[in-house]
């Protein structure tokens, strides 16, 4: 048995989630406003025959009892299991227990450690570093609650840790202590400023350190081992994280100490990426418990290039909103529209500095932040020359996905218009170079989730549909068969459902009908002629299942927002619903 079933075996969802959430029975479901978003009205829902909880409202995510600790604590599958496996005393050994077993063991050593770099920073060896933080002005309070401290030179760490009982091997394994070239052990953070980095429920997963001299590298970092790998914590999440979700809004800075300062000056809904860019593990930690970030970094060149290059990457884990727990089913249509801002610090600074010479400045500058494709078109404008023709292309080209990524309509008229303006192209210029390009909303992942997306006045339902109708007619496709299995009710758009309907039973879809002939003439321009014929089956294939989805997607939010969903045929109507759309995801992840 593995250990997941153990767990299921020993614990039901009713049982684990009543311990945390008030739950009142309604019928043969239980339920209560939902723990990790704020609402009025219950849409969280324990259901105790299929041993599943489910949150309609903004979460729109559900699972079993694994994926509800991975939610309530924001931590990854194997802390979850870890954690249910120690809480209901699973003492079963096998392969992933003697992993949890060494994760156990770095974050005791890595307590034990802090204590000592605690204890060290408040002793006389401490005090150059003291006087440090004292110029860069962070309080004694602030060093207490970030559980600062110090490494004195030497190897004063390894022999303190050594004496507790644990071999140096182990220690240098967990990235405490180095091994020099003569074999002998020393401290790897010796003589740096300490900062531990932990997870949301507080534990220290590894540390930062920064040498006080001219010394280089200035920082430095736990290496990545079982608990700790630095592009998937963000420090200070410890300290934030109810902020974060009580104000819907995330402040993501690069520095220990931007998040140190913003905390002292009762900014707390920072967090820092503790490097220039910010990754995807990051960003989708980020949407798990907001849907507002706001990016401020520093106004480095660095800095600007770094957060160019990252947006690239995390935009689609933004976009998307939260990624599927690998146990829980979610609909990520019915989530909120994920926000992200920028903030500009004017030259040389950093949000630290920032803070320190004027903190009440830093809530302007947020409330000022700009939309993302603002930024960027401004930064790009900057960049290339917008005065000739190839500035205008790269430019256009660079902004052109976050545009067409825009669910909103009114939104993404107000960026073309903004791009428009900016590069001194007419609106209609730019359309075009969309119209051109409009391939990319078939193959956009992004997009799959869109529902209001619309493009010339037609929904993507419609885009699907016309493609594939044209692929058809443009490439005197003659077997019919490809559509048994596929229902023509999913298409909405008359026309085009009449077309293919005319088209499977009539060999040479000879329509007379004006409306008909009008409409094969404008997707015959779409020119969409295969040479491939292997190539070709496989986009009608694709086409086929992401008009399912589009069509299931908008069965699914009008179940969910007009009907009672204590009907449990309603609900288990919607699951069914829910459940295709999570396979036709999987299915088109592995096309793609
Ligand atoms: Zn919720």
């Amino acid at each position: 048995m593995s250990l997941t079933e153990e767990i299921k075996n020993k614990v039901t969802v009713l049982d684990l989630v009543s311990e945390f959430v008030d739950l009142k029975k309604q019928g043969r479901l239980f339920k209560s406003v939902c723990p990790f978003h704020s609402e009025n009205t219950p849409s969280f829902i324990v259901d105790p025959d299929k041993n599943m909880w489910r949150c309609f409202g903004a979460c729109s995510t559900g699972g079993d009892v694994i994926s509800f600790i991975m939610k309530k604590d924001s931590i990854s599958f194997l802390d979850s299991l870890n954690f249910l496996k120690n809480k209901l005393g699973i003492t079963t050994e096998n392969f992933s227990s003697q992993k949890f077993k060494e994760i156990e063991e770095i974050k005791k050593i890595n307590m034990l450690s802090a204590e000592f770099f605690k204890t060290s920073l408040f002793s006389t060896s401490g005090e150059n570093v003291r006087n440090y933080l004292k110029n860069r002005g962070i309080s004694k309070q602030s060093a207490i609650d970030f559980d600062l401290g110090y490494n004195p030179p030497g190897n004063k760490l390894s022999d303190y840790i050594n004496n507790k009982g644990y071999s140096l091997d182990s220690l240098s394994k967990y990235g405490l202590v180095s091994k020099s070239k003569g074999e002998t052990f020393y401290d790897f953070f010796s003589d740096r400023l300490i900062f531990p980095i932990k997870n949301q429920k507080k534990e220290i997963l590894g540390f930062g350190g920064r040498i006080l001299n001219d010394q280089l590298p200035k920082y430095i970092n736990t290496k990545k081992n079982l608990a700790f790998d630095k592009g998937s914590v963000l420090y200070g999440i410890d300290q934030s994280v109810e902020y974060i979700r009580d104000n819907d809004e995330c402040v993501l800075v690069e520095g220990y100490t931007d998040v140190i300062i913003a905390h002292q000056y009762g900014y707390k809904n920072v967090v820092a990426s503790m490097g220039t860019a910010i990754t995807t593990q990051q960003a989708s930690k980020i949407a798990d418990i907001s849907n507002n970030a706001i990016i401020a970094l520093d106004a480095d060149q660095a800095g600007t290039e770094a957060t160019l290059n990252a947006l690239d990457k995390s935009w689609g884990i933004f976009a998307s909103s939260n990624k599927d727990h690998p146990s829980g089913i979610t609909n990520k249509s019915v989530r909120k529209n994920f926000i992200l801002k920028v903030v500009e610090l004017p030259d040389e600074t950093d949000p630290d500095s920032f803070i320190r010479k004027d903190f009440k400045a830093w809530k302007t500058i947020i409330d000022d932040a700009k939309p993302i494709i603002e930024y960027l078109i401004k930064l790009l404008a900057a960049r290339f020359d917008s005065s000739t023709p190839e500035g205008k292309e790269l430019i256009e080209e660079t902004v052109r996905p976050f545009i067409s990524n825009e669910r909103n309509p009114y939104i993404q008229d107000q960026y073309i218009s903004m791009l428009s303006s900016q590069l001194d192209v007419s609106e209609q210029r730019i359309r075009a170079g969309f119209d051109n390009k409009s391939r990319i909303y078939f193959d956009s992942k992004n997009n799959f989730n869109n529902t209001n997306f619309m493009h010339n006045g037609k929904t993507r339902l419609l885009l699907l549909t016309e493609h594939l109708v044209s692929l058809i007619i443009s490439n005197n496709i003659t077997n019919k068969d490809l559509f048994n299995d596929w229902d023509l009710e999913m298409i909405d758009d008359t026309i085009c459902k009449q077309l293919l309907y005319e088209w499977i039973n009539d060999s040479d879809l000879n329509v007379t009908d004006a409306n008909l002939t009008e409409k094969i003439d404008s997707l015959k321009l779409e020119k969409s002629v295969f040479y491939d014929n292997q190539k070709l089956l496989e986009v009608i294939g694709k086409l086929k299942i992401q008009i399912e989805r589009e069509y299931l997607v908008m069965k699914n939010n009008a179940l969910i927002s007009n009907t009672d969903l204590n009907q449990s045929e309603i609900k288990d109507q919607i699951i069914t619903i829910q459940n295709r759309i999570k396979n036709i995801d999987i299915l088109l992840s592995n096309k793609n």
